[in-house]
């Protein structure tokens, strides 16, 4: 499938600059920050979303999350004390703090410290990643993280290529990682028909996660249109054009086989 040049050069002009989240800074290029309750973590959950992200999933709902340029500079004690305004309320739902994107680990530096201080200041934190750039996350970084929320986007290796535009292994390389060191792991998994939805892909999917042994739930999600405007307002293109939304069926067809597979799939 073809990738964007420009955004790949842009992506990786960014990362080359080492202001952009190297072990010395303690600044982040951020896109946003939510408060929210569902497939973030337990409970509600103050949501940092981070800019940049070295994937271009043609599913994404945030294309405009995937360069850096499109995010403001925070630094780390900005973003603590944001999350400390909310820290009462978002304890007393026994809920905590996620980092989102674009992809987090593309500044790990600032995720890393962010992390801690959250850990810091007594939160639940939860790292939102594809674990595309897994390697980048270091022990320190995982030792601050309690949840690792992991997309795992498809697990055919030619389709996880086509849709995403980047290769499946760091991913299952960095899940395998986190099998070892006993992290817990939720999984997410858009469920795109014609494209990673063939049973005999998801039987394989859910087989691979079941053996992982640390992973308390799998959220399996449907593809939906909804924000796809956005690609024509940014000039990109929709390459899920005529692919129809995921019906509740086939999204509830995929969570039976993670279920029989042993998995909590809500
Ligand atoms: S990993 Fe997430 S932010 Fe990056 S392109 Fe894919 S869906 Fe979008």
């Amino acid at each position: 499938m073809p990738v964007d040049l420009e955004l790949c050069a842009s992506r990786a002009a960014a990362e080359a600059d080492p202001a952009w989240g190297t072990h010395a800074s303690t600044t982040g290029s951020v896109h946003s920050w939510d408060l929210s309750t569902g497939v973030d973590g337990p409970g509600t959950r103050f949501v940092l979303f981070t800019a940049g992200c070295p994937l271009a999933c043609a599913y994404c709902h945030n294309p405009d999350t995937q360069q850096m340029r499109n995010g403001t500079r925070w630094t780390v004690e900005e973003v603590l004390d944001r999350m400390a305004r909310y820290r009462t309320f978002i304890e007393s739902s026994g809920g905590g703090v996620t980092i989102s994107g674009g992809e987090p680990l593309l500044q790990p530096a600032f995720t890393s410290a962010v992390l801690q201080g959250a850990q810091e200041l007594g939160m639940h934190t939860a790292l939102d990643t594809s674990g595309a750039l897994g390697a980048r996350a270091d022990d320190q970084l995982l030792a601050a993280t309690d949840l690792v929320l992991l997309d795992i986007k498809a697990i055919d290796p030619a389709v996880y290529a086509d849709l995403t535009g980047g290769a499946l292994s760091p991913t299952l390389r960095f899940a395998e990682r986190l099998a070892t060191l006993r992290k817990t792991v939720w999984v997410r998994y858009v469920l795109v028909p014609g494209w990673n939805d063939a049973p005999d892909q998801v039987a394989r999917h859910a087989a691979y996660v079941a053996g992982l042994g640390n992973v308390e739930r799998v959220d399996v999600l449907g593809y939906h249109r909804l924000g796809r405007e956005k690609y024509a307002q940014l000039g990109l293109v929709d390459r899920l054009e005529g692919v129809e939304a995921a019906s509740p069926a086939q999204v509830q067809r995929a969570r039976d086989v993670f279920g029989a597979a042993g998995l909590f799939a809500p």
